[in-house]
């Protein structure tokens, strides 16, 4: 008796990966990549899904990518959990996990970097992480170049690096559509996220001043407010309320340059990171008026 072999939902080299994107892509499927960090939550099952709504083969990546934590950062406690992620990952609909050790992605004599420069990574997070965005390029560049996707899926909560990866596609011509997909929200508003976990009870319930102030800026937006020294007044004060929460930074930006705004006059971003306790927290709203 002939017996079938089931291809394995999660590999861990690139030869593999390789092979598998190349039986897909000859069958005629469409490939979507959706890269993550792990410790999967809601947010990544919903670039997942949306993948596999659009797409005949999903692989998804999972790698704590070492080199878009700048020194100092929560790169060796950033949490892990393989197993339920696979679990996860496959209920959502993924055809294939990648989740390689570093030296795959990163070999020991590598000396190849992409950067985006100029002033999408100048504003923002960019002063706050130096080499971030960089490494972030460099790991989806490698990823994408891994996977060969037609599609690639980006959440809207880091709403920069959406940003940042859109240029990169155009400017070296990866032949993908970066698919931005909505930040998805705990009940009480609060965006999911990985780092969320490092939050004791007390900062969790703090951090929804986060939401809260996002959400009250875009009352006043709809109240007609168009002053961004008025927006971002708002957002402090509201920060400011909240002892356990520290503000990093605040800004209305252009929505597609990044370039910061002092009236609502165009599509716009409105960006907050702060601290709480031990963790770094990002939000956004884009405002279409
Ligand atoms: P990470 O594992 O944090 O690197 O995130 C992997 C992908 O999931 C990125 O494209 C994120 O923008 C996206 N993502 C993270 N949190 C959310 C969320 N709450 N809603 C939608 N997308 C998210």
């Amino acid at each position: 008796m002939e017996t079938e072999t089931v291809p394995r939902a999660m590999v861990t080299t690139s030869g593999e990966l390789r092979e598998r994107t190349a039986q897909a892509r000859a069958a005629g499927k469409l490939i979507g990549l959706v890269p993550t960090m792990g410790a999967l939550h809601e947010g990544h099952l919903s670039l997942i899904r949306r993948a596999r709504a659009e797409c005949g083969f999903v692989v998804v990546t999972i790698f704590v990518n070492p080199t878009q934590f700048p020194p100092g950062e929560d790169f060796e406690r950033y949490p892990r959990d393989l197993a339920g992620d696979e679990a996860k990952a496959r209920a959502a609909g993924a055809d294939l996990i990648f989740a390689p050790p570093t030296s795959e992605i990163y070999p020991p004599d590598d000396s190849t970097f992409v950067e985006v420069t100029g002033p999408l990574v100048e504003c923002l997070c960019g002063p706050h992480r130096p080499g971030h965005f960089r490494g972030v390029t460099t790991v989806c560049a490698r990823l994408f170049n891994l996977v060969g996707p037609d599609r690639a899926y980006f959440g809207e909560k880091d709403y920069q690096q959406l940003l940042v990866i859109k240029q990169m596609v155009r400017d070296l011509h990866f032949p993908l559509a970066v698919v931005p997909v909505p930040t998805v929200r705990e009940a009480d508003g609060m965006a999911m996220s990985s780092r969320n976990s490092y939050l004791s009870p007390e900062e969790r319930k703090a951090a929804t001043a986060l939401h809260r102030a996002l959400s009250r800026a875009e009352e006043q937006v709809e109240h007609g407010e168009r002053s961004a020294a008025a927006l971002l007044a708002g957002v402090k004060e509201m920060i400011a309320s909240e002892p356990l929460v520290s503000l990093q930074y605040v800004e209305l930006r252009d929505a597609e340059t990044l370039d910061a705004l002092t009236a609502l006059d165009r599509p716009a971003v409105l960006a907050v990171a702060v601290f709480v306790g031990k963790a770094r927290l990002i939000d956004n709203v884009v405002i279409a008026r």
